[in-house]
């Protein structure tokens, strides 16, 4: 697709929507000469030219990735008009997007008659969700498990909920034994499940928790930031399909979360939440004097936190799954061959003899270990420092994250291991671009080289 041939056709389009009003000028005060721009622009490139090439399969990190070529026509054409989705007055056209997806979505997770809305990120959307829970089990506490987003415990704080973190696995999924021992002290009201940890990709056993519901009286709020999209992948007749039974348990839990910002190929600043109860709505009840003037239209921003949401994340969005719907054979097909770069990766690294898999990939996340002598926590911990400090360098650079793990996570995967500290970095992949599919071969001989030549030095 032709970027700049698009991008054109969109401010052709908005100069034509502007013309079809009452000419005037524009004002001085703002005015900037053609060669003043030229200046300081030619810095601004170059200050961004110091970022890690997100888009590029040498880069094997964190999870970031440009938008698709769709969203960012999208985003860049409603930006030019700037709507604000906070309410009808404030975004006619993008409201109407923005319910629209927010249908696909729910409709993803199997929700039926559902509310929801975009946020701004996964964290506040999480934060909505454990609001709303808090509404409906006051004075009751939030259990996570010790492998859930570091913003759950922080969002407890803030809306004064205690938050109990229950233990993992071996696959950094949550202990369900452990979670019913502190259900049955009667102090939870809310249980949150990750549909894929941040650090690993481990979907928590959501089927198993939703029959503890039966017996005890709790919310379940799916955490599913950076998993959601995998859904699509759940009951596929090939390699690269996930276990159903949890995703398909998603429809029956109270709320879910979801960051179209990650898997969904959009720009940052749009996240998802989605509650199976409409009725939850009056929690969100407000006035405002200034906003909501199309009194019979439907506002989103009057089931929300927030106030201003960016109209053109909504239309990215929209214009996006016209073309990329969230179904297997729509945006599905971008995360499975992701998820078969995971699977191929892993298998090559847990038959190398420099690197070592920490575990198996739930979805497509990588996390493996330089394999060193002697065998401790201190050395991997340096080592796996090392290689992403020196992978970033040189002409082929291959940039790589890192992920902090405690011993007995690490020993417990893999004895031989010494445990001479507390934890140890080790090293974690995020294959979110398609593109990993075919650069697989290349990436393993690189991280390979790179680890063999770290581990000489030691
Ligand atoms: C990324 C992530 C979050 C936080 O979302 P932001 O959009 O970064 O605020 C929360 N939970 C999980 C599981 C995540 O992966």
């Amino acid at each position: 697709m032709d970027l700049s041939k698009w991008m054109t056709r969109a401010i052709e389009e908005n100069a034509k929507w502007q013309d079809s009003f009452a000419p005037f000028s524009p004002h001085s005060s703002m005015e900037v000469e053609d060669d003043a721009f030229s200046d300081v622009f030619q810095d601004f490139t170059k200050r961004l030219g110091k970022n890690y090439p997100f888009f590029h399969p040498s880069y094997a990190g964190h999870m970031v990735r440009p938008p698709h070529f769709a969203a960012t026509v999208g985003y860049l054409a409603t930006m030019l008009i700037n709507p604000n989705n906070h309410a009808f007055d404030g975004g006619p056209a993008t409201v109407e997007m923005e319910k629209e997806v927010v249908a696909r979505l729910s409709a993803m997770f199997g929700f039926d008659a559902s509310l929801g809305h975009l946020t701004t990120s996964g964290t506040i959307a999480n934060l909505e969700a454990l609001y709303v829970a808090r509404e409906l089990r006051p004075g009751r506490g939030v259990a996570f498990s010790e492998e859930a987003h570091f913003t759950h415990s922080r969002m407890c704080r803030v809306l004064g909920l205690e938050g109990h973190t229950v233990s993992a696995d071996r696959r950094g999924r949550m202990d369900v034994e452990a979670l019913e021992k502190l259900l049955r002290t009667q102090q939870i009201g809310t249980v949150v499940l990750t549909a894929g940890t941040t650090g690993l990709g481990a979907v928590d056993p959501i089927h198993e928790v939703l029959a503890l519901r039966e017996r005890y009286d709790i919310r379940i709020h799916v955490d599913a930031a950076y998993g959601g999209f995998f859904t699509l992948l759940k009951g596929l007749d090939n390699a690269e399909a996930v276990p159903p039974e949890p995703w398909l348990a998603v429809s029956q839990c109270d709320s879910v979360v979801v960051d179209p910002h990650k898997h969904g190929l959009q720009p940052y600043g749009c996240g998802a939440v989605l509650f199976n109860d409409p009725d939850v709505d009056r929690f969100y009840a407000h006035d405002s004097p200034y906003t909501y003037c199309a009194a019979a239209e439907f506002n989103p921003g009057e089931t929300s936190l927030e106030c201003s949401r960016s109209g053109a994340a909504a239309a990215a969005l929209w214009l996006t799954f016209q073309v990329l719907p969230p179904t297997p054979s729509g945006l599905g097909r971008v995360l499975a061959a992701g998820r078969r770069a995971a699977l191929d990766w892993s298998a090559r690294i847990a038959s190398s003899e420099v690197l070592e898999l920490y575990q198996e990939p739930e979805l497509d996340i990588v996390t493996y270990f330089p394999v060193v002598r002697p065998a401790s926590m201190k050395l991997i911990d340096q080592t796996s420092a090392r290689m992403l400090e020196n992978g970033a360098k040189g002409t082929d650079p291959v940039f790589l994250s890192t992920l902090k793990v405690p011993s007995g996570a690490l020993t417990g995967r893999h004895s031989g291991v010494v445990a001479d500290a507390s934890e140890a970095r080790i090293i974690r992949s995020v294959l979110m671009k398609p593109e990993f599919e075919h650069f697989i071969p290349r990436l393993h001989d690189r991280v390979e080289t790179l680890a063999s030549s770290q581990t000489g030095f030691s």
